[in-house]
């Protein structure tokens, strides 16, 4: 047994071996005392950690063998190895959910029904009397929720007693972004940063960690191109500069997932703290106090809630277990009844979902008849940040080319920029209309159109490529607009759109020769061409 302990322990501090004993476990050939420990609980979260760090080098191998053009009885091996990899990452991600659903399902107290139906049923009005009962107690607004709060903040301060931070830590809070950024990345190609791990750091790491791992993408993106560029008999030493690209975006994936870790550990020990004395009798306090103001300004709304949950409790089931998750129900017959009686009450229900209803077959209603119309559409690959863009528009004309992008998002930004340029240059007065599916591009162009400021869309836009296009895009404000795209409307360029983007990739990748991406795109085009003269005979 304390043989078994102290293995566990060298695999926890020891990343190198854990990680072997783990690939060892998943291509079955691990010894059974190394299987057994790979058990313990202390190290799921950690299994999780090496297993990120195994799959992208899994991938990197797959991809460089690839681009070396080896023989393939040994790319398939390397492609089996990367699946297994996978499989064994997919699993051991499921389990270190369901360990930690076991750790937080601790049952915790349940609150009276009568409280929970009015805090769903009335939720500004129960928030504003809870406010109020904060703030004559001199604390913090909020929830008591860690750790989104500024209450559960508060407590979990108090609780620590407070106190500075280290200077160290402090100067590495105090930096910008960008310099924050930069911190992490040489965290993971030069040197640990101790100072990540703190407490008032940790939250900030795994926020920024995604930014992190993009730019190891961008890297492994240059590499690629560097080695699609020359012959494959002269690619030695670039392919081996693309090995160098996916070590470090290995170790990004484990530190990311790391942060990851450390931030649930921290949640954790916030919610026990808030959950538990003095703080979780002073919440108790409000929300009752809270309820009691309730009661006096709306003393109606407070019988109908005291009948509806007696009679509720006089034959529910589950009443023994507090009735934990009946107040749902209760609080939408409270809300049916209140919009029923037209008073509005705070039903915010239907509103919203009308007016979307509406916008759908408004979409390009309003423009005028010279508008050139066009949809555009991105795809992006999952380690390298290559992207491909492809767009069409109702004029007939098509277009499509690859970039760099850290996100989706930035990819099918970068595709409306470009297919506007195109468009505004070839039809000097017309005003151009981009089409796009993805809410958070359109949002990120539209932000931008709308302040003149390509600064605007920065939070998407994270790569010189896709910011110097915005940029370009901005001076045309006044003949440029984005909307998107939903439904029924432009569904054949969007396919035209997306199918020209995946070739794009494709060819950008390597993935396909010139010649054969020629004949490609020229079929979609033909495709185009019928479905076009489909659509004009029918109208
Ligand atoms: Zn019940």
């Amino acid at each position: 047994m304390a043989e078994h302990t102290e293995l566990i322990r060298r695999l926890a501090d020891d990343f190198t071996a854990l990680e072997e004993a783990v690939l060892r476990q998943a291509n079955g050939v691990c010894a059974a005392e190394t299987a057994a420990a790979l058990e313990d609980p202390a190290l799921v979260g950690p299994v999780t950690v090496v297993l990120a760090h195994a799959d992208v080098l899994a991938r990197g191998a797959v991809r460089r063998a690839e681009l070396a053009v080896q023989p393939a009885e040994r790319l398939r091996r390397l492609r089996a190895q990367a699946r297994t990899v996978r499989r064994a990452r997919s699993r051991a991600e499921a389990r270190y959910k369901k360990e930690r659903a076991r750790r937080l399902g601790r049952p915790r107290p349940v609150e009276p029904l009568e409280l929970r139906v009015v805090r769903v049923a009335f939720p500004s009005s129960f928030h504003e009397f809870l406010r109020q009962e904060l703030r004559g107690r001199g604390l913090p607004d909020g929830s008591p929720h860690a750790p989104e709060s500024d209450l559960a903040r508060w407590a979990w301060e108090r609780a620590r007693g407070g106190g500075e931070v280290p200077a160290a830590v402090r100067e590495l809070l105090d930096r910008d972004d960008e310099a924050f950024v930069q911190a992490l990345l040489l965290d993971a190609r030069e040197e640990e940063n101790p100072l990540l791990p703190h407490d008032a750091v940790v939250e900030r790491w795994s926020r920024h960690s995604r930014t992190a791992s993009a730019w190891g993408r961008y890297a492994i993106g240059q590499a690629e191109r560097d080695v699609l560029a020359c012959l494959p008999t002269a690619r030695r030493t670039r392919l081996d500069a693309l090995d160098d690209a996916y070590q470090d975006a290995a170790v990004l994936a484990a530190r990311s997932r790391e942060a990851h870790l450390r931030v649930a550990d921290l949640h954790e020990r916030m919610q026990a703290c808030v959950a538990s004395a003095p703080f979780a009798e002073v919440v108790a306090h409000c929300r009752t106090g809270a309820l009691a103001r309730f009661r006096d300004a709306q003393p109606e709304a407070w019988r109908r809630v005291r009948d509806l949950t007696a009679k509720h409790q006089a034959d529910c089931s589950e009443q023994a277990d507090g009735c934990r998750r009946c107040h749902g129900s209760l609080a939408q017959v409270m809300a049916d009844e209140l919009t029923g009686r037209d008073e509005g009450g705070e039903g915010e229900f239907s509103v919203a979902s009308a007016s979307a209803h509406d916008d759908r077959y408004a979409l390009l209603a309003d423009l005028p008849d010279t508008a050139v119309v066009a949809v555009a559409d991105a795809a992006l690959g999952e380690d390298s940040a290559v992207c491909g863009y492809g767009w069409a528009s109702e004029t007939g004309s098509t277009g499509h080319g690859d970039s760099m992008a850290a996100s989706s998002g930035e990819a099918e930004v970068i595709g409306i920029c470009a297919a506007a340029l195109s468009l505004l240059e070839h039809h000097q007065e017309a005003l151009v209309v981009l089409l796009c599916d993805s809410t958070e591009a359109v949002d990120a162009v539209d932000s931008a159109l709308t302040a003149a400021d390509p600064g605007a869309a920065h939070r998407t836009l994270l790569f010189p490529e896709s910011r110097e296009l915005m940029a370009r895009l901005v001076r045309h404000r006044d003949r440029v607009q984005v909307r998107w795209l939903k439904g029924h409307v432009g569904h054949d360029l969007n396919e035209i759109a997306d199918a020209c983007a995946r070739l794009a990739l494709r060819r950008a990748t390597g993935r396909i020769p010139a010649s054969m991406a020629r004949k490609e795109a020229a079929r979609i085009l033909r495709t185009f061409g019928s479905a076009q003269r489909q659509s004009s005979s029918a109208a």
